[in-house]
């Protein structure tokens, strides 16, 4: 994977871009900030030179120009000499630290970001973030190392505060969405609404309904033909009994998996059962501990002995539908979509009107009933608009 993100990146001399500076930064700040980085470290100083000049366009100029640094659509790369670095992935931050595991030999790195990095990132907030493919270097004792160059993203997991993108993992394949089918009950319109903000982010939703040891599994077959039908695969498993584990197995090999779902429905248990090397913490082990901060914040990448990643973090277990309107919500059921356009009105909202495309498809049974019905029962269900963090607390309804 690296090595498909490297060789698109050839070196270019003499390439400028105009980047903004960041309003509460100086040229003056950034300048001292870039001749520490330079008297810190002789080696890349030469290589920082080499590649980069800052020029001030007097005191009130808020831009600078650099060189050596690449457009790759929306994120502008660092041009760096790809034969001294290494490439690794970024699995998790401990303090101001990045730790990145190194693609190679699978060593983690206590790694250091380039400051350059800060000024050609678009947002100061996600100069580096979990899950990002990078370029490093090792420095010192070579225990640690320092961040050259963050490579372009795919398969983003973000969230949003006043209007500002947080990004929480990058480089997602998936999303392994897990329900219970009891203990707790099986609550297929979370499991909606978690599809809904996959689809969102177009990245594959798989859902994996656990605990099947606890019920008749035939209840299920209803709903596990609905969304088969809706094109998303579907896992019926047990960590009791080890049904639908190697199948799991298969889906998370060699992919880059983000885990979401309610809290108790067995996804560290599942994790542990498809790695055994992986060793969560489960509920029975301690639940006291999960409601730490430092730890559970933040997104970790943890790698699966036959290949692949999954993120697993309280973060990304709840992410839902905070920046869906109503009106869009219809668009991400799948399934929908073909029938649509047979609607009398435009801005038909499939509940009440004549001539609608999508309740005619339900009568005739191409469209589940139970997905219908949970379409209108998130419609009618604004509870999720005033949690909804992107909105703020200012909207919550008088109750
Ligand atoms: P998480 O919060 O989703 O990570 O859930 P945990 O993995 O911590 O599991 C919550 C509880 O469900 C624990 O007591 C597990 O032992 C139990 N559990 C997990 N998987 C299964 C299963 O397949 N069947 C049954 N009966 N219990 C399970």
């Amino acid at each position: 994977m690296a090595d498909k993100g490297r060789k698109h990146h050839r070196p270019q001399e003499g390439r400028k871009h105009r980047v903004d500076l960041r309003r509460n930064k100086q040229s003056r700040t950034r300048q001292q900030n870039l001749t520490g980085e330079l008297l810190g470290d002789e080696e890349s100083a030469e290589d920082v030179q080499q590649v980069e000049r800052v020029t001030a366009r007097g005191d009130l100029s808020r831009r600078r120009t650099l060189v050596g640094v690449e457009s790759d659509g929306d994120q502008l790369l660092r041009t760096v000499n790809e034969v001294e670095c290494r490439t690794g992935r970024v699995s998790s931050f401990i303090g101001l630290h990045v730790m990145v595991r190194d693609d190679q030999t699978g060593q983690e790195y206590e790694c250091s970001i380039r400051g350059v990095l800060r000024s050609i990132a678009r947002d100061a907030r996600n100069v580096v973030v979990t899950g990002d493919q990078v370029l490093f270097r090792l420095e010192g004792d070579s225990s640690q190392g320092v961040i050259e160059r963050v490579e372009p993203r795919h398969g983003v997991l973000s969230r949003g505060s006043q209007g500002r993108e947080h990004i929480l993992v990058a480089n997602i394949d998936q999303i392994l969405i897990v329900g219970s089918a009891a203990d707790p009950d099986f609550k297929p319109q979370l499991i909606d609404r978690y599809l809904i903000s996959a689809e969102r982010r177009e990245i594959r939703p798989v859902i994996c309904i656990n605990k099947i040891d606890l019920v008749d599994p035939r209840v299920l077959l209803p709903w596990v033909r609905s969304y088969g039908r809706a094109g998303y695969p579907v896992v019926l498993s047990s960590t009791r009994d080890g049904r639908g584990i190697q199948q799991l197995r298969g889906l998370l090999a060699n992919r880059q998996t983000a885990i979401s779902g309610q809290s108790g429905v067995g996804k560290s248990s599942l994790l542990n059962c498809v790695d055994a090397n992986l060793g969560l913490e489960t509920a029975d082990v301690s639940d006291w501990s999960r409601k730490g901060t430092h730890t559970t914040r933040r997104a970790r990448l943890v790698p699966l002995s036959f290949g692949g990643w999954v993120c697993d973090t309280p973060g990304i277990r709840q992410f839902e539908l905070w920046d869906i309107s109503l009106e869009q919500v219809e668009g991400y059921y799948v399934e929908f979509r073909p029938f649509v356009p047979y609607c009398r009105f435009q801005n038909c909202t499939h509940i009440h009107e004549d001539g609608c495309g999508i309740r005619e498809a339900v009568a005739q049974r191409l469209i589940s009933e139970s997905r219908y019905h949970s379409y209108l029962r998130l419609r009618e269900d604004d509870t999720w608009a005033w949690r909804n963090p992107a909105r703020g607390h200012a909207k919550q309804p008088g109750r």
